[in-house]
């Protein structure tokens, strides 16, 4: 991973995750990680992460939780969570994030057909300039500390002669690879062990900029952001689609500019992640059951009943009220499926079964 990328999750889920976790998973699941860790910390914040991996080809995540009393009802959501980003990890390319599939060649990993076919040539660099990709950490690591400040790595570590533009691509990718691992605790040969915890202390030249907008944002339109977050949940329900979150958000905050607009977005997507507002507009059958498992990753209703059990919210109808609904002609089948989001006729004849007429 980046090391801004990795920074950047890191600020955005602090305090669940501690500087001396490694992120040891591809640029192409940070999405997926933030996602799941901003979802995980929403649902407990004293939840701390042990470890994140890839392990057979997929996202693994591990949290403390059962040392930390917590509710086995909190605990079931943070395992849907983890599940969820495990799954879409099977299907997203680790290193570019476009949509993969699991490969086994000697070792397991998702990719998809472009980085695949790379995949032995950018190997073969990698064992070809260990030694060269541990110099550019220790001339980073230095010159960084020397300035006070995080410098973009590419503007730091020029291309070594006879490495191709992808080659040299794919040199930096090792080096923000080891610089990642490395702040969290790995050993670089030739770096002090003590440079690690000035260097943890340092963020990038404008990202101080970048997170005091975010910070200041997040915090003034934290209503507007509540507000977006239904209206989008409820655009999913009226056109039963989920709909592309950047569209919504960038038409919502067309009158801001670029880089408050970016700030809105993501706080928006963060809101829906924490299903809050999902559950809310659910509730209310303003959007079908369906649409709300995919907004949130939801294995079935009984994930949404414990988003809402969580949060303290009450249930606006019960799967029981929609079996005897539909047993008394008030609904249609169809619309009993599609409020629970319940996909198999089957499980649904086994729900009407269970609460019988009368
Ligand atoms: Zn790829």
């Amino acid at each position: 991973m980046r090391l801004n990328t990795d920074l950047a999750l890191r600020r955005a889920c602090a305090p669940i995750i501690s500087d001396d976790v490694a992120i040891g998973v591809g640029e192409g699941w940070s999405r997926i990680v933030r996602d799941a860790l901003v979802s995980i910390w929403d649902i407990h914040p004293a939840i701390r992460l042990q470890q994140v991996k890839a392990k057979m080809g997929g996202l693994v995540l591990f949290a403390d939780g059962r040392h930390r009393r917590i509710s086995w009802q909190a605990q079931e959501v943070i395992d849907a969570v983890r599940r969820r980003a495990s799954d879409q990890s099977l299907t997203t390319c680790e290193l570019c994030g476009h949509s993969g599939r699991l490969i086994h060649a000697g070792e397991w990993r998702v990719r998809c057909d472009g980085c695949e076919a790379d995949q032995i040539l950018r190997q073969r660099l990698a064992s070809v300039c260990v030694h060269q990709v541990e110099e550019a950490c220790r001339y980073y690591i230095a010159a960084s500390i020397s300035a006070g400040h995080l410098s973009d790595l590419e503007r730091v570590i020029m291309p070594i002669g006879g490495l191709s533009p992808q080659e040299h691509a794919w040199f930096l990718d090792e080096v923000h690879d080891r610089l990642t691992w490395w702040r969290a605790g790995s050993r670089i040969d030739g770096v002090d062990e003590r440079l690690r915890e000035p260097f943890r202390g340092l963020v990038l030249t404008d990202d101080g900029d970048r997170q005091r907008l975010a910070l200041d944002q997040r915090t003034r339109r934290a209503g507007e952001i509540r507000a977006a977050a239904l209206a989008y949940v409820r655009e999913c329900g009226r056109r039963n689609v989920v709909v592309d979150i950047e569209v919504f958000g960038n038409g919502r905050w067309k009158r801001d500019g670029a880089a408050k607009r970016q700030v809105m977005v993501d706080a928006l997507r963060d809101e829906i992640a924490r299903g809050v507002a999902v559950v809310d507009v659910w509730r209310r059958f303003e959007v079908p059951g369906t649409i709300a498992r995919r907004l949130v990753g939801a294995r079935s209703y009984g994930d949404l009943y414990r988003i809402l059990m969580v949060q303290d919210m009450e249930p606006g109808f019960r799967p029981g009220d929609i079996a005897l609904w539909v047993k008394a002609g008030k609904m249609s089948s169809e619309e009993g499926m599609s409020i629970l989001g319940i996909e198999d006729p089957t499980d649904f004849a086994a729900l009407l079964a269970a609460f019988p007429a009368g």
